[in-house]
């Protein structure tokens, strides 16, 4: 077997011990005779699976009660409508501009015609930093949404606003799992599992009970969230592999517990930021207290440079190491199952790469 290290955004690096026990049970699982690829939805096997799926998002993010778990289709980009569609109250939507998906989200609330303010924005300066809300009144408002993790730009809210009783709604796709989060400071949260939980395919969605409209005229039965609380997530077919895929990543990160995860994470950003920080090459452009401990961005400043940097890491099996194609650069991310080895050996190539720039 010859794995790299894999940077990639998302789809992402899983847990190896997961991809094992996917690999082990593939043909067979437990005892049903057939694959999970294979099993109805309806069946007590697979009732299990969802269950257990479930019961473990809980109990690691510490869920409470009167939050309903929901594994759904479409990505985080249909819960860019599903929110409004289910949130509004016909009042005003609040959103922060903190980077593309956070503008994305944005924009399809404005498409859906919602009556829509953007609060704050860090658009002025690249997205370089996350914008203070200070202490405005957000009584007015349905709801104020964020984008806890900015993937694109690398910036990430140290800490939430307050929106004193607003329900706050967060995209978490790229940081969902990645640190400790109070679930009662939200309204609700939604992640794609692509990038810090599992395969792509399943998308989570932790919303507070009493935000759910029991009926919604007009909106496909699809887009309510009531359709799928009502049936525990099986109101048509889920994702069936890929909420038993996310089970196994949740099974591991189970073992091996969610402090230690947070506390290799702090370890592997506080390595790549310092050795950026102590370089005089590479460059990192977000906000020191804004920085994100999951997509650490960095550029020398020079787009040929650039390049030589991550084809040099391409030898050294260091692989997708590329900016987003509309901010270039470089952008390693090192979700829950990136391996600390991985930023080491990053940061000997980056410290060999600038040896060799200064010989030129
Ligand atoms: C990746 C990403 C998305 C898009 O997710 P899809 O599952 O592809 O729809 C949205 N928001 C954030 C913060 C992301 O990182």
């Amino acid at each position: 077997m010859s794995r790299v290290f894999n940077f990639s955004a998302g789809p992402a690096t899983m847990p190896l011990p997961a991809l094992q026990a996917i690999q082990e049970q593939l043909l067979d699982y437990g005892e049903a005779g057939m694959s999970v690829m294979e099993m109805s939805h309806r069946s007590a096997d697979y009732q299990a699976i969802i269950d257990e799926a479930e019961a473990l998002l809980r109990s690691l993010m510490d869920i409470p009660d009167n939050y309903h778990v929901l594994f759904l289709q479409g990505g985080a980009t249909l819960q860019f409508s599903m929110v409004p569609l289910n949130l509004s109250k016909g009042g005003k939507l609040a959103y922060v501009d903190t980077g593309s998906w956070a503008s994305k989200a944005e924009k399809e609330a404005r498409a859906l015609g919602y009556q829509v303010e953007t609060l704050a924005s860090s658009a002025d300066d690249q997205y370089t930093y996350i914008p203070d809300l200070g202490d405005q009144d957000f009584s007015d408002y349905d709801y104020v949404h964020i984008t806890s993790n900015n993937t694109i730009y690398g910036s990430q809210y140290a800490s939430f606003p307050d929106t004193g009783g607003v329900p706050l709604v967060a995209d978490m796709s790229s940081d969902i799992m990645g640190r400790p989060v109070n679930i009662e400071d939200f309204g609700l949260i939604y992640a794609g599992a692509q990038k810090n939980l599992g395969p792509a395919g399943v998308t989570i969605v932790i919303v507070r009970q009493d935000l759910v409209p029991e009926s919604l005229d007009q909106t496909p039965v699809y887009l309510k969230y009531a359709t799928h609380t009502s049936k525990g997530s099986l109101y048509n077919t889920p994702p069936t592999f890929a909420i038993y895929s996310m089970l196994e990543v949740l099974r591991y990160w189970d073992k091996v517990g969610l402090e230690t995860v947070y506390q290799r994470n702090q370890d592997k950003a506080k390595l790549l930021y310092q050795a950026i920080d102590d370089s005089d090459l590479f460059h990192n452009p977000v906000r020191k207290e804004d920085r994100s401990l999951m997509n650490i961005t960095f550029v020398t400043g020079d787009p040929d440079k650039d390049q030589k940097f991550i084809e040099l890491a391409e030898k050294e099996k260091l692989m997708n190491l590329k900016g987003h194609r509309s901010v270039g650069g470089m952008r390693a991310s090192i979700y829950n199952a990136f391996p600390l080895e991985g930023v080491e050996k990053l940061v000997k190539v980056m410290k060999e790469f600038e040896g060799m720039q200064n010989e030129n």
